[in-house]
């Protein structure tokens, strides 16, 4: 494996690899490793942090770090200018103190794994949700996304960007037993991690959530925006999860695309709000015309 291959926290841990006894002494890690949901995808065991994000082992580690670093001034932070995950409400990623994007937001090629549905319903459902919610960020902002149907007959274990350089990411089901409707990467994430993934969740009639704004919502992360609620301003009640390495794009948005339902936020519909569209122009500007 290469180090683009790598994640940052990867890295960390490789540079300083006596970090990960550190990490896993700390009270955050056991708290996390015992109160977050394991999930095993294509062979690689992750933790579901803020009910749609995935950390593997070293991601897990480096937020316990943080964690640890924040709650008690005698630990150092391990990597100051490391971003856990991409963040941007709209609250984005920063790396360096700079928001975490796409180099080239005009073609962001995708795929949507044809063979890892169960069934052609389910395949052209979601294959017709991902071009409504592709054509609302393209109305949004500055991005342009394409689906790539000649590489959805490709083997649903790859990861498309193995496959193809052009390709960005890959949407497939998987199995997650309803840890997650659907979830997604961060433009920090290297490309074996690049995916959208599908429980058959998303598919129960009883869904509470808007199937189109649930794709809209994880495109969002995909653009490199966090969720609304873990940021300053949002109400208490909301999940206190990780604030490092975020960038508030807009003032709070308790209606955004990126809220959960919590202290009176959050919509079942999942639109782009006002709000949040101004906020992903600051990072993408006005969509592209013609
Ligand atoms: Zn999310």
């Amino acid at each position: 494996m290469t180090t683009s291959h790598m994640t940052l926290a990867g890295r960390v841990f490789m540079e300083q690899p006596e970090l990960i006894a550190a990490a896993e002494g700390t009270s955050v890690f056991t708290d996390l490793t015992t109160r977050l949901e394991p999930v095993q995808i294509g062979g690689g065991f992750y933790y579901v942090a803020e009910g749609d994000l995935l950390l593997d082992g070293d991601e897990l580690r480096l937020y316990a770090l943080r964690r640890e670093a924040a709650n008690n001034d005698a630990v150092p932070d391990p990597a100051p200018s490391a971003p856990l995950e991409a963040s941007a409400a709209l609250t984005g990623i920063s790396v360096a103190g700079r928001p975490a994007r796409w180099e080239d937001p005009t073609s962001l090629h995708y795929c949507v794994l044809k063979d890892s549905f169960p069934s052609d319903d389910m395949y052209h459902t979601v294959r017709g949700n991902m071009a409504a919610a592709t054509r609302d960020w393209q109305a949004t902002c500055g991005v342009h996304f394409r689906h790539r149907p000649e590489w959805d007959k490709a083997d649903p274990a790859a990861s498309p960007p193995g496959l193809d350089p052009t390709l960005l990411f890959g949407v497939r089901f998987v199995d997650a037993q309803g840890k997650f409707y659907a979830a997604a990467f961060f433009p920090t994430s290297p490309p074996p991690r690049r995916r959208v993934l599908i429980d058959p969740s998303y598919f129960d009639p009883a869904l509470r959530f808007d199937r189109v704004g649930i794709l809209r919502h994880e495109l969002g992360h995909v653009l490199g925006f966090r969720h609304e609620h873990i940021r300053n301003g949002a109400p208490p009640d909301c999940p206190n999860e990780e604030e490092g390495n975020v960038i508030d794009l807009t003032q709070y948005d308790p209606r955004s695309v990126m809220h959960y339902f919590c202290g009176g936020g959050g919509t079942s519909d999942l639109q782009i709000t006002d709000l949040d569209r101004a906020g992903a122009r600051k990072l993408y500007g006005p969509p592209i015309t013609g």
